[in-house]
């Protein structure tokens, strides 16, 4: 079944864990825990967002958090944008190598999460990502609320897929299939992973799991068995969406790493380090975390 012996990881934390955290975090705290990925393996990391401060008041100091990031030419620093002003931003904020545009599949969703339709959604991912390349970036499109709408419910495939489509007209570095409330199942990620490749034939997939439901990992491994390339994850299991009820965090760093290095595919990552990392990180926060591998006993010892 597998595809894949090498499957890269994007840590999520910094941004996608963080935004929905009630407490502000520090900008040190937010560099150290970006210190803490790069130790543990990570060369992809989302960072931040630069969106609207007022409606995510924890992701507000982007800017000063982006002057902080260690200079390291062997991590991607990637920067969250909706929208052109956005993007602006983020090239301007000087060392974000990679913009992430987010485009979703329904348009109460999109009202609600962005200010826009599914379309205009589409449509300013596109220019974000022509943007970035402009600018001697890299730019990638996810797409929300693939598996699911907390809105509209079930999310045809063939409509994931017809997005995914016209989203690689923009020649984004990859395309992203984002479960983004957590309801997707591995025979629907499995078909969808590989109905899209064939789709956007010769760009990779990235897929973005929550674990609301407990099918977080379950899912992972749906996607690497079709081949998707990289995966996100979050240190601990951080997150949720201020904009999608009842979203739990993303499938845990330290749980994934688990799950694929004990399946014979490399991930870059260091365990150890990460559940280290992860009750720096539980401490931080004052709070027990979701991951599993970090409460257990190291195995094998
Ligand atoms: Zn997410």
């Amino acid at each position: 079944m597998l595809k894949n012996l090498h499957v890269e990881m994007v840590e999520v934390g910094p941004r996608d864990g963080l935004q929905n955290e009630v407490t502000l975090v520090s900008t040190a705290d937010k560099a150290d825990l970006i210190r803490h990925a790069i130790d543990y393996g990570a060369r992809r990391i989302e960072v931040t967002s630069f969106v609207n401060p007022q409606k995510v008041p924890q992701l507000a100091d982007a800017e000063q958090l982006v002057a902080m990031l260690p200079h390291r030419d062997d991590v991607t620093y990637i920067g969250l944008v909706l929208n052109r002003r956005g993007a602006e931003r983020a090239i301007a904020a000087g060392r974000i190598d990679e913009l992430g545009a987010v485009c979703v599949t329904s348009d109460s969703f999109g009202i609600r999460n962005q200010g826009q339709s599914a379309d205009q959604s589409l449509a300013a991912a596109m220019e974000i990502v022509r943007l970035a390349t402009a600018a001697g970036r890299s730019g990638q499109i996810t797409i929300a609320t693939a598996f699911g709408c907390p809105f509209e419910g079930e999310v045809p495939i063939a409509r994931v897929v017809d997005i995914a489509k016209r989203a690689a007209d923009s020649a984004p570095r990859e395309i992203a299939l984002a479960d983004t409330i957590g309801c997707g199942s591995p025979a629907q990620v499995a078909e969808m992973v590989g109905r899209v490749r064939e789709a956007i034939a010769g760009l990779p997939v990235r897929v973005h799991f929550h674990n609301t439901r407990g099918t977080g990992l379950a899912n992972v491994w749906a996607a690497v068995g079709e081949g998707a390339s990289t995966v996100d994850s979050s240190l601990g299991g951080l997150g949720g969406c201020p904009f999608a009820p009842g979203a739990a965090g993303n499938v845990p760093t330290e749980d994934v790493v688990y799950m694929l290095e004990r399946s014979g595919i490399t991930t870059g990552f260091d365990l150890q380090k990460t559940v280290k990392a992860a009750a720096w990180l539980a401490d931080r926060m004052d709070r027990t975390l979701p991951a599993m591998v970090s409460k257990a006993p190291a195995f094998p010892s």
